[in-house]
């Protein structure tokens, strides 16, 4: 494995949230919106300052691989976006968060993944919920296929701890003002009374339980991505309400990615 691609871009969203664009040596990797792609560095590579010690003693020559979905979209073949989470005693993420503009790293030659609209009838309404960086396969989406105005209604439901970690609220709050066909739900779990927060607090789920959010299985595809729990919790409730879970060999309109 070698190095094939540079860090063009690092927005800092938090402490342990940022975005990085990555723009490969060759050409961008065609994907779906929703897909993910690997990027890998070796053991070597330097550790962020602010991450913690790693679990286990790393092999400095062998190469860190990992999942991540893609944000930016489908149709400018530039670069590809990430939006990261650091995992402080982790692997991979401390040696991603050392990354600058102009650092290279390996990205996979193709994107991978089922989550994806593509099969998704085009006049279905999307509700796509996630928490943390769950967000990142649905601003993807947005940025490839939502017409402001026109066609369907793309809802999103975003979970994070304080209001500081909601990655693209801007682009997301400047959606929901200027397009009537597009709702942006942020709600966080942990708000401190520093923060003003004068949105939702609780879980993702409570959105739907109050009855902020509404999902019909006749109109409506749901999409969740994120935390194993919450994935695991809301399928059941949207199974209940007669949604049914995409598989590979199966058709459904409750779709769903764990990371
Ligand atoms: C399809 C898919 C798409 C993904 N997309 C993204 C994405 O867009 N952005 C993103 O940041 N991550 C994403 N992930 C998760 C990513 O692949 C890594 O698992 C994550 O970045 C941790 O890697 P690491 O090497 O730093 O930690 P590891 O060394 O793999 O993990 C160290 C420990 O931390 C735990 N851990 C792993 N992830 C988290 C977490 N998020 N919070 C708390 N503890 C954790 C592990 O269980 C383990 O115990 C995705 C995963 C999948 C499967």
């Amino acid at each position: 494995m070698d190095r094939n691609a540079a860090v063009i871009e690092r927005v800092e969203i938090s402490p342990d949230l940022i975005v990085l664009r990555v723009k490969p040596d060759g050409s961008v990797p065609r994907f779906e919106p929703g897909q993910f792609a690997v990027l890998a560095l070796p053991g070597s590579a330097p550790r962020a300052e602010m991450s913690g010690p790693e679990e286990g003693v790393g092999d400095p020559s062998k190469w860190i691989r990992r999942a991540y979905s893609i944000s930016s979209s489908s149709r400018q073949g530039e670069y590809l976006e990430f939006f990261l989470k650091l995992v402080r005693s982790g692997e991979l993420t401390p040696r991603l968060f050392a990354l600058r503009p102009g650092d290279r790293l390996w990205l996979g030659p193709r994107a991978s993944g089922q989550f994806t609209i593509s099969e998704v009838p085009a006049d279905r309404n999307l509700v796509l919920v996630g928490t943390g960086t769950g967000l990142a396969p649905y601003i993807s989406m947005i940025r490839s296929a939502h017409r402001c105005g026109v066609g369907p209604v793309f809802t999103v439901v975003h979970g994070a701890r304080n209001s500081w970690d909601l990655g693209y609220r801007g682009e997301l709050e400047a959606l929901n003002h200027g397009c009537g066909n597009f709702v942006y739900v942020p709600t966080v779990t942990r708000p401190e009374p520093r923060e003003n927060w004068r949105g939702h607090v609780g879980r993702v789920g409570a959105v739907f339980e109050d009855g902020t959010v509404r999902a019909d299985p006749a109109r409506d595809d749901v999409f969740l991505c994120g935390s194993p729990e919450m994935a695991e919790e809301l399928r059941a409730w949207f199974e209940a309400r007669g949604f049914r879970l995409k598989t590979p060999s199966t058709q459904g309109n409750l779709h769903v990615e764990r990371y």
